[in-house]
């Protein structure tokens, strides 16, 4: 029976696994398909306090190495489902986790940070330049293509975001909308079309992504009317066609949203409110899987260690 265990190891898993670790919870981390978590796929991250420019996979093999370090133990698996068990210490929580070739696992308490997947367009050349040009985050990335062409491909309330976002760093912005019309909210669409510096292409589909050099540099894009394919130059390619949450194995055990996003229950524990508590006692989350606004490796690494401050506290109770 283990006192926790954390879902992930993105992030938000492995902050959370540093801070119950340093707490002496002895965290077991079920890595999951894609141990290290979204930034494993990104070139440089500009953006994580104290390293100016630090590529995403070296900062998470250090934040893995600091888990390591503080005491927490590894499981290259996913989870496939959890069971609530009868509870044996006065009333504490405890689950069976279920994996899918590890067998099953115990724990009193659990905190979920199995991030989000962003929807790929999944087309020639997509996977060849991702994180070399092709991206899914504006705020993250946007700062590397100043002065250059970049696209965005979508057109709901995230393309629109980015695309604002980008203005910053050029005017050359294009949106490539499948559709008539954009579907974004009404007022997300108005600052962009009064926007000079960026263009919509309507009723395009992405056929093709083409670089040059290791790097991406256009797209081939087919007119749905008469099939016309033309080629768009971009140096940034930003897809904005949404997340899917990674919570298959959570269905039917906790409260999620309409978008399949946990959603978060604050809890009382003495004195404090336990911002990641989840409407099962025992079960906390964190990072992009709870979290549709921020989407950040700060903020995720942020809620990782309230998870873990918050397991403490709950955990102390028993
Ligand atoms: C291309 C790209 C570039 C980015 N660049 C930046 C940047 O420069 N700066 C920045 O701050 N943010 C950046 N981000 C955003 C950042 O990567 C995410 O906000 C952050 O990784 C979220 O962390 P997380 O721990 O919540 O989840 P994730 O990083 O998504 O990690 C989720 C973890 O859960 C595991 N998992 C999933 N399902 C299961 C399961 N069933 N069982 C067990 N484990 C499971 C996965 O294997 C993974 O380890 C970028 C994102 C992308 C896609």
């Amino acid at each position: 029976m283990h006192k926790l265990i954390i879902i992930g190891s993105g992030p938000a898993g492995l902050t959370a696994a540093i801070y119950s670790g340093r707490a002496n919870l002895q965290p077991l981390v079920i890595e999951g398909r894609a141990p290290g978590g979204q930034l494993m796929g990104t070139t440089l991250v500009e953006n994580w306090p104290g390293d100016k420019r630090i590529m995403g996979p070296q900062l998470m093999s250090e934040m893995r190495a600091h888990a390591v370090a503080c005491g927490a133990q590894f499981v290259s698996d996913e989870v496939v489902e959890i069971v609530p068990l009868p509870s044996a210490h006065n009333g504490c929580s405890m689950f069976n986790i279920k994996t899918s070739s590890s067998g099953d696992f115990e724990a009193h308490a659990l905190i979920v940070a199995s991030g989000a997947s962003p929807k790929k367009l999944h087309v020639p050349g997509e996977d060849t330049y991702w994180g070399k040009g092709v991206t899914t985050c504006a705020v993250c990335d946007g700062a590397l293509f100043a002065n250059k062409p970049v696209v965005v491909v979508g057109g709901g309330d995230t393309a629109m975001e980015d695309a604002l976002f980008l203005t910053k760093y050029t005017d050359d912005i294009t949106i490539i909308q499948l559709f008539d019309k954009l579907t974004a909210s009404y007022a997300m669409q108005q600052p962009v079309l009064a926007n000079t510096k960026i263009k919509i292409l309507y009723h395009q589909a992405v056929k093709e992504i083409i670089g040059e050099s290791g790097h991406a540099r256009q797209l081939v894009v087919t007119d749905q009317r008469n099939g016309e394919q033309t080629t768009v130059e971009a140096e940034g390619i930003f897809i904005a066609i949404g997340q899917v949450p990674n919570t298959k194995f959570l269905k039917g055990l906790i409260n999620l949203d309409e978008y399949g996003y946990v959603r978060l229950h604050e809890a009382k524990s003495d004195r404090f409110s336990m911002l990641t508590a989840t409407s099962v006692p025992g079960i906390f989350a964190a990072g992009d899987v709870a979290d549709q606004r921020y989407r950040q490796a700060i903020s995720s690494a942020g809620s990782g260690c309230m998870a873990a401050l918050d397991v403490e506290r709950y955990l102390k109770k028993y």
